[in-house]
This record gives structure tokens, C-alpha cells and sequence, in this order.
């Protein structure tokens, strides 16, 4: 099977418990959502070339589409990664292509926004490590379905929990207008799935403001009420200047 991909390099983990540990980045183009903060970019045109990093300073272009074989080979070109970041846009929406990245030579580490099950189903016995985010109500242009993607978004949780096998983690962003009450009911339906509570600090963009340590402080505090492990993790990438 083949899938477009934007970009493959090297770098650190910025976000979550991971945070700092060396992987290969897989940044496949395109998301299902538009959330207010976000980051990245969403120019995906006919764009035929994948830029490969391949050492310091070097870069191969691959014509995309590629092949699950195509992206296994360029993975096993890598020594001493921790895991391969399936990032993007939403990996998610190339799910069955992710499922034969089973025989990949380093463990995999989705970064999803988790409001496509399906996709969660195709990739659960293949996938060793989830960071899903639960995205909040205002966070997101929702178009009126809102009630639809949080049942969505519960539903990956339940499909990606942590096993023996697998590690999942929550990730909610927090701004400083975040509704208190919706992150409450937010955590209810992600607390038995999880190893970790992250509560990110939004990066200020598109007119969201940051939120302030006491905020953030108090936050811990109630989502400590009903999880064991929480903790406020800032994207930690953008202080050094990685990609
Ligand atoms: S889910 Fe991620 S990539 Fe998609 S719009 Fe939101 S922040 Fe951007």
C-alpha cells in the first residue's frame, strides 16, 4: 500500500513523557480538523517529493506516493532512535497503510487527535506507544458536531488503552479561557485508558492566549482528583529551536 508523506527527519521528542528522547519524525500531510493553535502547515498541494533526512545536512527526495516497503527500507537506514513518530496532520487517515508498518525496526509512537476510531482500530496491534489529545470545545472549529468527535475521541481512548504492550497517555492543551468543567468531563472518559495526564501549555498562535502557572497549577490540582499521574508539560522543541 502506499500513502503521501510531507517530510521524514531527525530530532528530539518535544512534547509529553517522551520528551527528549531521539526519534525519526514521519509527518504524513492533512488533518480532519481545524483546531485554533495550530501549528502546522496545511499548504499540502500536488506536492510529489517526500525530503528524506539522511545524515546531517543531507536530504533525499523520494516521489510520493510511498510504499510501506519504501518507508520500512528508509527506516531501517536509522541506528540508535528510540521510535518512530507517525505525526502530521493526522496520521490517522492513512491507518491502514500505518498497519503494515508492523515489521518497522523501532517501536511506533502515534501522535494522534483521536477522533477517528476506525482508524484507532486498523492500527491498535501495531502502534507501541499513543499520545492522543483530547480536544476541548473551544478549541476547535467543530462546525456544530462537537458532541459527535468527544464520543469519537472517547471511543480511540477506549481502542488505544494501555496494555502490557502498549503505552497510551492523554494530552489536553490548555489555554487560559479553557471551561474547567468541560476538561472535568473530558478526563472522566480518558482516566481508566491511561498511564499519564499531560497538561501542555498552549503555544500562543491564532489569537489564543498562553495560559499562566497559576491556571496551570490549578488545574493539577483537579485533574489530580481523578488521576494518578499528571503532569504540565510545555512544548519543549520550540525553547531550542528543533523541528
Ligand atoms: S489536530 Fe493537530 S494538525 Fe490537526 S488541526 Fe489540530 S493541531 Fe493541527
Amino acid at each position: 500500500m502506499k500513502s503521501p508523506i510531507r517530510e521524514i527527519f531527525l530530532s528530539a521528542q518535544g512534547e509529553g513523557p517522551y520528551v527528549g528522547y531521539r526519534q525519526l519524525f514521519v509527518r504524513f500531510p492533512k488533518c480532519n480538523l481545524e483546531c485554533l493553535y495550530c501549528d502546522t502547515p496545511k499548504d499540502w498541494g500536488p506536492q510529489s517529493k517526500c525530503r528524506v533526512e539522511t545524515g546531517p545536512d543531507k536530504f533525499v527526495d523520494y516521489e510520493n506516493p510511498l510504499s510501506s516497503e519504501q518507508l520500512l527500507g528508509v527506516i531501517k537506514l536509522y541506528e540508535r532512535v528510540h521510535s518512530v513518530s507517525l505525526t502530521g496532520g493526522e496520521p490517522l487517515l492513512y491507518a491502514k497503510f500505518i498497519k503494515e508498518l508492523k515489521s518497522s525496526k523501532f517501536p511506533l509512537y502515534l501522535e494522534t487527535n483521536m477522533t477517528l476510531p476506525d482508524g484507532a482500530k486498523e492500527v491498535k496491534d501495531v502502534v507501541k506507544y499513543v499520545s492522543g489529545d483530547f480536544k476541548l470545545k473551544n478549541q476547535c472549529d467543530w462546525k456544530g458536531r462537537y458532541d459527535k468527535y468527544f464520543n469519537d475521541m472517547a471511543r480511540s481512548f477506549s481502542i488505544l488503552r494501555q496494555t502490557s504492550f502498549r503505552d497510551c497517555f492523554c494530552k489536553i492543551i490548555v489555554s487560559e479561557d479553557i471551561d474547567r468543567e468541560d476538561m472535568m468531563h473530558a478526563i472522566d472518559q480518558v482516566k481508566d485508558c491511561i498511564t499519564e495526564l499531560i497538561l501542555q501549555p498552549v503555544t500562543p498562535a491564532g489569537g489564543v492566549e498562553a495560559a499562566s502557572p497559576k491556571l496551570l497549577l490549578e488545574l493539577q490540582d483537579m485533574a489530580l482528583e481523578k488521576v494518578e499521574n499528571v503532569r504540565i508539560i510545555p512544548q519543549t522543541h520550540k525553547i531550542w529551536g528543533a523541528l
